[in-house]
């Protein structure tokens, strides 16, 4: 059978190797032998969850498919080098999947090959559980999300240098968030207005930084360095695709659901090369489905320009969906990209 190997086992990876086991021998790479399910990290951060709860073995969660503990280092047209436990290894492919992801401010995201992120976020957990104040820089969704788990226990003062919070998102949806935030009493400092007093922990929401490094001398990049893709997930490489947060893409596409699409739909791609089947047709991003959460108890949810649901029932929904989602259980990209757009 034809050799994939899968570069990040996350949304994009891991559904990518799910799509290919049954006929290719895979081989998935990751710095760790754990999944994160990055979007309840807050959840954590806040106290509410132990860390336990967002990490899985991937082991146990992709049978059928070899996983190799290390970091890839290098790649060329026929191997990637990864190094494990200080040596380097050289594992050779037919179809490359690089779905490495992005980098982020600790503790919101793990160093790579850190060795305890239980440890770690446990870290976390008991800085601020005895922390009054916490200061939360950065207004996208992750800086919200943050804001809103900690404001229960501590005086949570949000500090963004744009003139909205979630800006992405819907016009009804941005109110809603800062309306909910205030009504928890988060002060909300936006246009970079100054924020005075001291604070006994800081936590950085902002900054993803593609972790396609190792990538450089092979395939294109674009000047941040997220990995260029064509209308159908292929690189500049031959049989060397990529999916989710490393790629170029629509900046309103960083999220799992694409990550996911894109990983499925690489599948596929690759599937049609190795069966020499007809392969889909260019990849065209579903609609965008957000849940924001607001603190255990608010939230919003976005279907394209419209807030489809507020209030209690989001953080339900976030749940549901991570309980689908960690059983790595199908939201099928050729069901989604065939919703309305509503956008
Ligand atoms: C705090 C937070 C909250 C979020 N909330 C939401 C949300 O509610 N909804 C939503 O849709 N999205 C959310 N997102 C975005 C979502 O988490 C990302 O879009 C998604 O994780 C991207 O998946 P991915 O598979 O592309 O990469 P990642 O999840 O970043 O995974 C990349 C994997 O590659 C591995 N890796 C990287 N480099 C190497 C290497 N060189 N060698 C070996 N392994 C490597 C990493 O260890 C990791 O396992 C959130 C993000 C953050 C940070």
């Amino acid at each position: 059978m034809p050799r994939v190997v899968v570069v990040g086992a996350s949304f994009a990876g891991l559904y990518a190797a799910k799509g290919l086991r049954s006929i290719a021998d895979v081989v998935v790479i990751d710095a760790s032998d754990e999944w994160e399910y990055t979007p309840s990290v807050h959840e954590v951060l806040g106290g509410r969850r132990m860390a336990d709860t967002i990490l899985a073995s991937i082991r146990d969660t992709l049978s059928g498919v070899e996983v190799v503990r290390g970091v890839a280092v290098a790649a060329n047209e026929s191997e990637v080098h990864v190094e494990i436990c200080g040596s380097i290894k050289k594992l050779p492919y037919d179809h490359l999947i690089i779905s490495v992801g992005c980098a982020y401010a600790r503790p919101i995201k793990a160093q790579l090959a850190s060795l305890d992120r239980r440890a770690q976020l446990a870290g976390a957990q008991r800085l601020y559980r005895d922390a009054s104040s916490v200061l939360v820089v950065g207004g996208g969704a992750v800086g919200v999300e943050v804001a809103g788990e900690l404001a229960a226990n501590h005086t949570v003062t949000l500090t963004a240098r744009e003139d909205e919070l979630v800006g992405d998102l819907p016009g009804a949806a941005r109110r809603y968030a800062l309306d909910s935030l205030r009504a928890q009493n988060v002060r909300v400092a936006l246009s970079g207005e100054e924020v005075r007093g001291s604070f006994d922990e800081k936590i950085e929401c902002y900054g993803a930084r593609p972790r396609t490094g190792w990538l450089a001398t092979f395939v294109d990049r674009d000047a941040r360095g997220f990995v260029r893709v064509d209308g159908h997930y292929r690189t500049s490489i031959r049989n060397v695709w990529a999916a989710g947060d490393c790629v170029a893409k629509d900046a309103k596409q960083y999220l799992a659901a694409y990550a996911h699409f894109e990983g499925e739909y690489v599948a596929q791609m690759v599937a049609s090369e190795i069966l020499g089947s007809a392969p889909p047709g260019a990849y065209v991003p579903p609609p965008r489905i957000v849940a924001l959460a607001l603190g255990p108890d608010d939230g919003v949810l976005c279907y394209g320009r419209f807030v489809v649901l507020s209030g209690r029932a989001v953080p339900w929904v976030k749940a549901l969906v991570e309980r689908w989602v960690v059983r790595l259980w199908p939201l099928p990209y050729a069901l989604f990209c065939r919703l309305p757009a509503l956008a």
